[in-house]
């Protein structure tokens, strides 16, 4: 199997190489930048599978370093920041950074993200070849990333989407809180799973008609399964 390809774009010259060390360890190929602009100029000229971007960099910061890569091509970005406030990840996440951990951080969190993040990555893949694109009256548009009903359409984050498409490919079979933590979200098993409560119900929120049954049953302490009306 071929190494995934890791770019480390990171200043601080310790910390940079001790992220290196470790994914190295579990088997990523990785390269360092320590400036924006070299970072940039790395990525853009060869492939990587993922991109850790620091986001106070030397030259070009990590937002300029995001913003300008996102004209070109589409590679995953987990953005590093010191700096804790909400704005900065928002804005990190708004110009196409996939995720964000923040400093610092234990390296143990920094590893469990980046398995995490290719886990989830392989699971849309398969999402992608997914065959079953229609629920009753609910027809899933795989390139838009939708959902419709009739003529309307209902706009669903990527999280949403990911989540009623893995339920549709297991019609009629109940799906664990676990499996899906696991395969949506990427987390290794065990983790806490009430995130999946939450967005099943952002989810019904949007997809379900007022008044009528829920599209997904929820099966007490298992899961939840959508099911064909008999
Ligand atoms: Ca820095």
């Amino acid at each position: 199997m071929v190494s995934k390809k890791i770019l480390i774009i990171e200043d601080e010259k310790n910390l940079a190489r001790f992220v290196s060390l470790e994914l190295e360890h579990e088997g990523y190929d990785t390269t360092i930048k320590d400036n924006g602009r070299l970072g940039l100029e790395e990525a853009l000229n060869r492939d990587y599978d993922l991109i850790l971007l620091d986001l106070m960099l030397p030259e070009l910061d990590g937002f300029e370093v995001a913003r300008r890569l996102r004209k070109e091509k589409e590679t995953p970005i987990i953005m590093m920041t010191a700096r804790d406030s909400t704005m900065d990840r928002v804005a990190g996440l708004d110009i196409g950074a996939d995720d964000y951990i923040t400093k610092p951080f234990a390296i143990e969190e920094l590893l469990a993200r980046v398995r995490a993040f290719f886990r989830r990555e392989d699971h849309v893949h398969a999402l992608e070849q997914a065959e079953n694109t229609t629920f009753r009256d609910l027809v899933i548009d795989k390139t838009n990333r939708t959902v419709h009903r009739g003529k309307k359409v209902i706009d669903l984050t990527r999280r949403e989407y990911d989540l009623l498409l893995t339920l549709m490919q297991n019609v009629g079979d109940v799906v664990t809180r676990e499996h899906l933590v696991s395969q949506v979200w990427g987390y290794e098993e065990g983790t806490e799973t009430n995130v999946v409560d939450v967005y099943i119900r952002y989810l019904r929120n949007k997809i379900d008609i007022d008044g009528h049954e829920s599209y997904i049953q929820t099966v007490r302490g298992l899961g939840y399964v959508m099911r064909e009306h008999k």
